[in-house]
């Protein structure tokens, strides 16, 4: 990483990066996805378990990848915890616009989240940081849509 990225953003990404969150597996899960990032080799996989009132009850980032992408996971899965799949879907939507650097309308606290911005800085790290959502966003989709939850991966080759 830089030594150019503001040191608070980079402060918060290290913390996410050395101690992921959303680190054990669930034992009880109904949504499974897998993305990764060619441009750098991420590789990122993701359990969701949504309850009957369509919460995120409990979630799981493994990310095997750079500092960004495994921050940016750990991040996600603090986040989201807890949050309706209506929420989580509206969040990524703002996440993905901020990393680009187009406008997004993001009116919540959206406490570590916030620091992710400071990748913009680099546009060859942005899809690292844009794996976890894309991953996550894609597997909501399936969720809703009633597809089975195993046999795809994204890609973030495909976001544009
Ligand atoms: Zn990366």
């Amino acid at each position: 990483m830089s030594e150019n990225l503001d040191d608070m953003y980079r402060e918060i990404i290290l913390d996410h990066y050395k101690a992921p969150r959303g680190k054990k597996p669930l034992d009880d899960k109904n949504v499974t996805s897998d993305g990764h990032n060619p441009s750098c080799g991420d590789e990122l996989k993701m359990e969701l378990k949504v309850d009957s009132k369509n919460n995120i009850a409990d979630v799981h980032v493994n990310c095997k990848g750079c500092a960004i992408s495994v921050a940016s996971g750990s991040m996600l899965a603090e986040f989201i915890k807890g949050k309706s799949l209506e929420e989580v879907k509206k969040i990524s939507e703002q996440i993905k616009k901020m990393l680009k650097g187009e406008e997004s309308n993001i009116t919540e606290d959206i406490g570590d989240l916030d620091s992710l911005k400071g990748v913009r800085q680099f546009p060859v790290r942005i899809k690292c940081a844009l794996l976890a959502w894309v991953t996550l966003i894609e597997g909501v989709d399936k969720f809703e849509h009633g597809s089975k939850p195993d046999s795809f991966t994204v890609s973030t080759e495909d976001t544009d």
